[in-house]
């Protein structure tokens, strides 16, 4: 890869900050077992709990409500995994939520994805309500943001709507830190699930955020570490780069509105240059940095193969299952016809993206999608 290149999937993967990349180093040099009641054990759950600290800060949440995680598909896993009798999940959610909601054998409630991206809460009102009622365990889930579409979802009406009937209820927030600007504590969700990989940390390694008092069978059994809640010795490193990166982003200021700017910037290049581009959910409110462009009659994924040989890296629906031909679920969950859920891909920045990254994208996007290669 000798060829410049220009990194715009920062919803996939985020570039590791200097400062996680130091405190995994320092992680790594620090020996014993957090488990350990001596000197070198107690230096090393030091470095766990002074992580702990940093994410919870950043959640808005008490030390003692954060577990660490092996990522956010084990959180969102083990929170689909209790044992509830009835879940109410939407299409547009990730395969880490919909897929163990699916396996879990609770009664699946459908939560309705508009054509804008947005769920619509008023339908599922009296279902939750009905499978609430009495001793049902039932559970809402709803993502904070959309990973392919950036548009924002009405997590605090789903937190209300839950109280109002008795329900439990998860946030993916994976999409959130760095994103926009939500006072989780002030959400009051039950479950929340972050990952360190899309703010800065390393890969590998997440959150899942329990509210005191609410209880929730641990998922990994067999040690007695995160209070019982995940047993395992704990990935110090990778936490450790996950509590520095929470602390530099809680630190960061102004990265949300740059990412605007230059997403404005963007999409009007390419409504310029290909008028007949799609950007999906436009007028909705999307976090800042993501844009999802969909070119009727090309194929997603040969669009990505271009623009990859060109030196820009961008995904097609859901990066987590590359690999994957076809369509994106979420854009069929929002009842897109297929020459936009075939034809969509993904841009997404980060508060390391400049405009020089604008213009190379643009650059590469009038070779593989402007009218002369359409011609041709
Ligand atoms: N939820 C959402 C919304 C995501 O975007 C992702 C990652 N693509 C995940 C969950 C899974 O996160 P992790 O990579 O930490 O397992």
């Amino acid at each position: 890869m000798s060829k410049q290149r220009t990194y715009l999937d920062n919803n996939a993967s985020t570039p590791l900050r200097p400062e996680a990349r130091a405190a995994m180093i320092e992680a790594l040099d620090t020996m014993g077992n957090p488990s350990s009641v001596h000197a070198e054990g107690r230096a090393v759950r030091g470095l766990i709990e002074r992580a702990r600290e940093n994410v919870a800060n950043l959640m808005g949440a008490r030390a003692s409500e954060v577990v660490f995680t092996s990522g956010a598909t084990e959180a969102n896993n083990t929170v689909m995994a209790a044992g509830w009798d009835a879940i109410c999940v939407a299409g547009i959610e990730h395969d880490s939520v919909l897929a163990p909601a699916r396996a879990s054998g609770a009664t699946i409630i459908d939560l309705p994805a508009r054509a804008d991206g947005l769920v619509d809460l008023t339908a599922v009102a009296q279902p939750l309500a009905e499978a609430a009622a009495g001793s049902g365990r039932a559970l809402l889930s709803l993502m904070v943001a959309n990973n392919e579409t950036g548009v924002i979802e009405p997590v605090s009406d789903a937190v209300a709507l839950a109280r109002e009937v008795g329900a439990a209820v998860h946030v993916d927030a994976v999409q959130g830190p760095g994103r926009l600007p939500l006072d989780f504590a002030a959400l009051g969700a039950d479950f929340v699930v972050v990952s360190a990989h899309k703010l800065g940390g390393p890969r590998g390694v997440g959150a899942l955020v329990i509210r005191d008092g609410v209880s929730l069978p641990a998922f990994i059994k067999g040690g007695g570490q995160e209070r019982r809640r995940r047993g395992g010795t704990e990935n110090v490193a990778a936490i450790a780069g996950f509590g520095a990166a929470a602390a530099a982003l809680a630190a960061e200021t102004g990265a949300i509105e740059r990412a605007g700017a230059l997403r404005a910037e963007l999409e009007a290049g390419v409504r310029r240059m290909t008028p007949e581009a799609v950007i999906v959910a436009q007028d909705s409110a999307r976090i800042t940095n993501t844009s999802c462009i969909a070119l009727p009659g090309k194929a997603a994924e040969t669009l990505v193969i271009r623009l990859d040989l060109e030196g820009i890296a961008v995904s097609a629906g859901a990066a987590c299952s590359s690999g994957k031909v076809g369509s994106s679920h979420v854009l069929e969950a929002m009842g897109l016809p297929p020459e936009i859920t075939r034809s969509a891909i993904r841009v997404s920045l980060g508060p390391q993206t400049r405009e020089a990254d604008i213009a190379a994208f643009l650059a590469a996007w009038q070779k593989v999608a402007g009218p002369a290669v359409i011609a041709a």
